[in-house]
């Protein structure tokens, strides 16, 4: 057995695995959760346990307990070798250090993070630090916070950190790969970070892989410098204090993201440890689905001025391409974060987080604030406003339940609302990559429950023609039917959000599947007409079918007589 034969038959997949993605559901030996690697609702992503194996029926993704470390941490197979012997206190064989350059490359980089880190830190709580240490005060982070987030200072003389890797032996090439030293075009070298606050950025296995380093003189050129991208650094894949924010999120399953460094620190000083921030980029998917695995629950705290602007809005495109349920925290006053709980309180600001509101109804808030509801043109102006984002919604249910939710929210008559979200969800143009939902209703169906919901006139009709046909009980919409007759029998009113509340889950989503699928064109009652006239069809056919069935049995059977008289019925039928 090689090295890594070895290892693997002392680890547990599923027990690794479910350090990555916490809610993974037991059915026997198999295990199932959504898939880290790509965008689903449903879960299609397996480990088995018996084979020590993982498969995603989605996006392929499969393999072993290596494979699943390397995509995950984005590392090569050794590294992921030797984390997971290290995490699980197996001793690697000598033989098995022999690593391939990038992987050695990637150990002394990540050595001269540490170095760097108690660096700066030591000269932080040095009689150098003094000044800085009073500024902490003054923006009130406790000692504690600045022990806790390990936030350390950077010196303003240009070469202590690369004296420091210098006696330690680094070679100069590893020291620009690092990040930590750059390289001026005559060739000589310098620190990177100089007189800057610095907040160390850790991997989300608590492993410092980069900086923020925010400037203390007031001149300097970039209010924030961070590192550069580097062999150990992705800044696209890291969100700031994910590692300690995932326990938090495992008890309150949800996030807190907000801008900076400071505003996560803020949050986390009023209490709120689940909290995250982008790390000076712009948020992106690998991001989004970091955070994700820990919770789908996102309270967005931006600065409220930027809420609206472009890379705000973009950014809650993509979580709402990625399934995540936003609400959004508002803080008066143009605060942000650590603005806001220096003002008012950390209590207050734990309420306005406890309190924030999901996405739509915000905006809906905002168009409310903006266009006179009293007005029909004012009513116009909040449909044109809230329309994209709810277009932006990738999943057509998802489409149709937001948009009765803000109807009902703006207390709008719910058949203009349809009216405008039918057109809506026409205009859509589906991602290539969600699979095609399989139509759950026939299309006889789909034209008679949209006429018996939108059509008075036609209503008793043809709920009485339905009476008397059995076909309906065994269509997939039976339970929509029912919910009609019983609603049509009681006298009650009939209407969209009226159906759809006296249906099971299953039923809500058929329902609203057809009536926004009945999008283009109408519907009329000679179309209901045609389709009685097709399901009387269907059912003689089916009591056809079933008669020669039987005749055919009592010929086999030798009941000539019993043969006979089935035969005069199906002649009567025809
Ligand atoms: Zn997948």
């Amino acid at each position: 057995m090689d090295v890594a034969q070895q290892i693997k038959a002392q680890l547990d997949i599923v027990r690794v695995i479910s350090d990555y993605v916490p809610r993974l559901r037991r059915f026997g030996n198999r295990y199932s959760c959504l898939c880290p690697f790509h965008t689903e609702k449903t879960p299609s992503f397996s480990v088995y346990a018996d084979h020590q194996f993982y498969k995603c029926y989605g996006c392929d993704a499969k393999g072993d307990v290596f494979n699943f470390v390397m995509a995950m941490d984005g590392i090569s197979f050794w590294e992921a070798l030797k984390k997971l012997a290290e995490q699980n206190g197996i001793p690697l064989p000598k033989q098995s250090q022999a690593m391939d350059d990038k992987t050695r490359l990637r150990g002394i980089i990540r050595e001269m993070h540490e170095i760097a880190l108690e660096h700066f830190r030591a000269n932080l709580s040095g009689p150098n630090g003094a000044q800085v240490r009073g500024y902490l005060k003054e923006r009130g982070v406790t000692q504690n916070s600045a022990q806790l987030f390990q936030i350390g200072l950077s010196e303003g003389g240009g070469r202590t950190l690369l004296r420091l890797l210098e006696q330690r032996g680094f070679k100069p090439d590893q020291m620009v790969e690092s990040g930590l030293i750059g390289r001026s075009d005559d060739g000589s070298l310098y620190d990177r970070f100089r007189n800057r606050l610095m907040f160390p950025i850790h991997d989300e296995s608590g492993k410092v892989i980069a900086f923020g380093g925010r400037a203390l003189d007031v001149e300097s050129k970039a209010k924030y410098l961070n590192s550069p991208e580097t062999e150990i650094y992705k800044k696209s894949n890291v969100l700031y204090n994910l590692h300690r924010a995932k326990q938090g999120a495992a008890k309150t399953d949800r996030m807190v993201m907000v801008e900076g460094y400071m505003d996560v620190i803020g949050a986390t000083q009023a209490g709120i440890a689940e909290v995250v921030a982008p790390c000076g980029t712009a948020l992106t998917n690998e991001q989004i689905r970091a955070m994700k695995r820990h919770s789908a629950n996102l309270h967005l705290n931006f600065d409220p001025d930027a809420a609206g602007d472009k890379a705000a809005e973009r950014s809650i495109k993509l979580l709402l391409d990625e399934n995540v349920r936003i609400r959004v925290v508002e803080l008066e006053g143009g605060l942000d974060p650590d603005e806001f709980c220096k003002k008012h309180g950390t209590e207050l600001y734990r309420e306005r987080i406890a309190n924030a509101k999901p996405y739509f109804y915000w905006l809906a808030d905002r168009a409310r604030q903006r266009f006179d509801m009293r007005d029909p043109q004012g009513r116009n102006d909040i449909f044109k406003f809230l329309l994209p984002a709810i277009q932006g919604l990738r999943d057509k249910i998802e489409r149709a339940s937001v948009a009765n939710d803000l109807a009902h929210y703006l207390g709008i008559e719910s058949g203009l609302v349809l009216e405008h979200f039918r057109k809506m969800a026409a205009d859509r143009t589906e991602h290539t990559s969600a699979p095609p939902r399989a139509d759950p209703a026939k299309a006889t169906d789909r034209i008679l429950l949209v006429l018996l919901l939108n059509d008075e006139s036609v209503r008793p009709e043809l709920l009485g023609a339905l009476r008397e046909l059995p076909g309906w009980r065994q269509s997939p919409t039976a339970p929509i039917y029912q919910a009609l007759m019983t609603m049509h029998d009681a006298n009650e009113a009939i209407s969209f959000n009226a159906v759809h509340e006296r249906l099971g889950p299953t039923d809500q989503e058929k329902l609203a599947s057809i009536v926004l699928e009945a999008a283009s064109g109408s519907v009329t009652a000679e179309d209901g007409a045609a389709c009685i006239e097709k399901m009387r069809r269907d059912d003689r056919e089916t009591i056809a079918r079933d008669l020669k069935a039987r005749i055919k049995i009592a010929e086999r059977e030798g009941r000539i007589s019993d043969a006979f008289e089935l035969m005069r019925t199906l002649s009567e039928h025809m």
